[in-house]
């Protein structure tokens, strides 16, 4: 059936299939109108030339109605040819919407053409002349109605029946004639139907290739998801919106929106959910701010370059609407804006500086909107600059190791060090770990900062041996990035291997929270390390969710309670309470404890008396040079514990003789 009814020419057509035929009929228009013109004007001519001769065997009405079928002929053809011209410079769509139009011209121009045909034709016939005016017009109305096949034939059907009465009406025609006729017909239809084929062929090669365009076009500009637009089509529509002249530059603004809590609903509702969210979101921000330029930036991260014009309005019932949809879970977002000062800026850095902006509130839970200004800048400018010079901090030595010493809390003697990095800028000054270490694990370069700084630890246990000194054991803080950008197995085998140092005097501190999110992948690598003889220290414990599956799951050698248990320390009270439990459970599995950020007498009397083995914190010592450590071990300040001696083994895992201590 389907075949059929395109065989028929009868099938649906799409906008620019249509539009393709539409087009091809008055491209034909145009050159048949135009010989039309041409053909009956050149008519009128001779007629007129001729006029007395003819007039001799012809009646002046024959004269006259010749006179007004070419008329009619040029007429019909000229209204023909405007509206083709016109019609060639339309858009697929207003071809669509003024099709009306064009199949009234069209069928003007036929049914003028076919009742001259079939008039002059009749007048020829009388005088025995052949009917080629017809059969020409016929073949040129056809020309022009290349459209349907079917109608097409009908049309032409009928026109040759009517010519076929108005003849007999002059004079029976013999059964050869009526053949004639009746081939002549089937000859017009069979034209028709072969350049509707043609015109189809091109037209649907044409369309798919216009698909295929569109396709590529919409790929290019449109995020796969949501199907807003994409980064690359913010960029540079954003970028012509800043330079031109009519936008007020005082008024413009991005937006950077950061949805908080998505990964957790992922987890919860799994990911074809969250999908659906993002699209959902999407469509609320496209729809609040519906005359502004918006686009998925990536992940749950959106931008938005908006006209200063109510934006808390629009955040609040962007706010407003999510609420509405949301589950159990909380789904808020944060925005960060930044105000573009020259016309001439790049897009993209302003909504670096935006999600920079958005950024900063991250981890302050009661601020929902923070604009990028000069506070902010600096502090953008400072972090750009580690970024970019941490090679050269490691190689010119800005980059330090400091050593904060760890207590057995039964005698307070230092039992091991902690390596904690720190940059001496020449530029900047001397910055502290959260001022470099976020940014370079933002940016994937914190493994430069702690490969350095276990060459330097492993550097240190090398010269403290050779200087005489006990070697006291250190711990190395490792990123969840060493893991996931460097075998950090193989570097601490090689770092060991490079200053001849026992394994043991090395530990490994991973921090809970780099463990918490998707911790599987990292098992693997840890376990490697284990296994290697590393100890791995579990850091800042109680900081982060999913403590206790932590512990469950994997078995740490020490656990370092995060300082937050001991800030507000109610002895008596429930904070007490909760830390006798943990060190005891710690205990039952066989796990070390170690209270970090311990700072006064009290709080380490309380751990000691709850059972916790190691003490650290400001109350032993600051963080602390290589240098003031040696000097405060020779002056007595420090003093090193004898049990850690009995520890110090080769790589054989041998007991090792130390040099004399001082
Ligand atoms: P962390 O591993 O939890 O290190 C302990 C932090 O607590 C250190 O801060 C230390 O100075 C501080 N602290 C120690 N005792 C006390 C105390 O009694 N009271 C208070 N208020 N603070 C105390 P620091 O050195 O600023 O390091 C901060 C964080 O930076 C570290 O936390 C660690 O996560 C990271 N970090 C430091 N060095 C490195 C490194 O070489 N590599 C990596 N990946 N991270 C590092
Ligand atoms: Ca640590
Ligand atoms: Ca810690």
């Amino acid at each position: 059936m389907k075949r059929i009814i395109k065989w028929l020419g009868l099938e649906k057509r799409n906008a620019h299939i249509d539009g393709y035929f539409r087009k091809a009929n008055a491209r034909a228009g145009v050159y048949i109108s135009a010989a039309v013109i041409v053909l009956e004007s050149w008519m009128i001519l001779s007629l007129l030339m001729t006029l007395r001769e003819r007039l001799q065997n012809r009646s002046v009405s024959w004269a006259v109605n010749h006179f007004a079928g070419y008329g009619a002929m040029i007429v019909a053809s000229a209204i023909l040819m405007l509206y083709s011209l016109k019609l060639l410079k339309m858009s697929d769509e207003k071809v669509q919407k003024t099709r009306w139009i064009g199949d009234m011209v069209q069928g003007f121009f036929a049914a003028v053409a076919v009742i001259f045909g079939i008039y002059i034709s009749g007048q020829d016939y009388l005088h025995n002349e052949m009917a080629i005016t017809f059969i020409s017009v016929m073949l040129l109305v056809s020309c022009v109605l290349v459209w349907r096949p079917v109608a097409s034939a009908l049309f032409s059907g009928f026109a040759f029946y009517v010519y076929y009465l108005h003849l007999e009406n002059i004079k029976a025609l013999s059964d050869s004639a009526k053949l004639n006729l009746f081939i002549m017909w089937m000859t017009v239809s069979l034209v028709s139907l072969v350049m509707y084929y043609q015109i189809r062929e091109a037209a649907v090669s044409d369309d798919s290739m216009e698909s295929v365009n569109q396709h590529l076009i919409k790929r290019m500009t449109q995020d796969d998801l949501t199907l807003i637009y994409n980064l690359g089509y913010f960029r540079t529509h954003a970028s012509i919106s800043l330079r031109n002249e009519n936008n007020d530059l005082g008024k413009m603004i991005f937006l950077f929106l950061d949805m908080e809590n998505f990964r957790a609903f992922n987890h919860q509702y799994g990911y074809h959910e969250g999908n659906e969210y993002l699209k959902r979101f999407a469509a609320i921000i496209s729809d609040t701010f519906i005359h502004d330029l918006v686009a998925r930036v990536s992940d749950d991260h959106f931008a938005i370059l908006a006209t200063d014009e109510e934006i808390d309005e629009k955040l609040d019932k962007i706010m407003e609407e999510m609420r509405h949809d949301t589950k159990e879970i909380y789904l808020g977002f944060k925005v960060g804006a930044y105000r573009p000062k020259r016309r001439d800026e790049d897009p993209v850095v302003c909504v670096d500086h935006a999600r920079y902006a958005c950024g900063s509130i991250k981890k302050h839970y009661t601020e929902h909107y923070r604009e990028y200004d000069e506070a902010l800048s600096s502090l953008y400018l400072r972090q750009q600059y580690i970024v970019n010079n941490i090679d050269t901090a490691v190689e010119k030595g800005y980059l330090k190791i400091y050593y904060q010493p760890v207590v057995w809390a039964k005698n307070g003697k230092v039992c091991s060090l902690e390596a904690l990095a720190r940059w001496d800028d020449p530029e900047y000054g001397f910055l502290a770990p959260n001022a470099f270490v976020p940014v370079l694990e933002e940016y994937r370069q914190i493994h430069k900062v702690d490969t350095f700084i276990l060459d330097r630890a492993c550097q240190g246990i090398k010269e403290a041996l050779e200087l005489g000194f006990v070697p006291i054991p250190v711990s190395i803080n490792i990123s969840r990035l060493d893991l996931e950008v460097m075998d950090v197995n193989q570097l601490l085998e090689d770092t060991i291997a490079k200053y001849q140092i026992p394994k043991n005097m090395i530990h490994v501190e991973i921090t809970e929270s780099a463990l918490g999110e998707d911790g599987d992948e990292l098992w693997h690598p840890i376990s490697r390390i284990k296994e290697s003889g590393f100890d791995i220290w579990l850091d800042d414990f109680g900081s982060g969710y999913s403590s206790l599956n932590n512990l469950k799951d994997f078995s740490f050698d020490v656990m370092k309670l995060d300082m937050k248990f001991l800030t507000n320390l109610d002895v008596q009270g429930k904070s007490g309470r909760i830390l006798r439990n943990i060190i005891n459970l710690a205990d039952d599995i066989g796990i070390h404890t170690l209270a970090e950020g311990v700072e006064t007498r009290e709080q380490a009397d309380f751990l000691k008396e709850i059972g916790c083995e190691r003490l650290q914190g400001y109350l032993f010592s600051k963080p602390i040079s290589t240098d003031v450590m040696r000097r405060q071990i020779r002056d007595g300040i420090l003093v090193i514990s004898e049990d850690i001696q009995y520890e110090i083994q080769d790589s054989q895992g041998h007991a090792v003789a130390l040099p004399e201590g001082e």
